[in-house]
């Protein structure tokens, strides 16, 4: 079986989804689709604080996710820099 290739939206870069981060909206809030079960629109990206932060600059999330409004990222960010210090 062949992993499928995601394009992260952070560095537009293509790579195996299981290289990268799910991430969902939930309770207006983006959270990490930690078993990528989650119903609904996902974004894809790499478990990088870099990715994250040129998402957030580029706005992707609420074009992605088909959100208005503002998103409250912090939760991903937290994950990303916890597995970016390899903790
Ligand atoms: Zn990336």
């Amino acid at each position: 079986m062949t992993t499928p290739v995601r394009t992260c939206v952070g560095c537009r870069r293509r790579a195996c989804s299981d290289e990268l981060l799910r991430l969902v909206v939930a309770g207006g809030e983006l959270v990490v689709d930690e078993r990528r079960r989650l119903p609904g629109r996902g974004a894809w990206m790499h478990r990088s604080p870099a990715c994250l932060a040129k998402a957030e600059r580029k706005r992707v999330f609420p074009r992605a996710l088909r959100v208005s409004g503002p998103l409250d990222t912090s939760g991903v960010r937290n994950v990303v820099e916890r597995l970016a210090t390899g903790e």
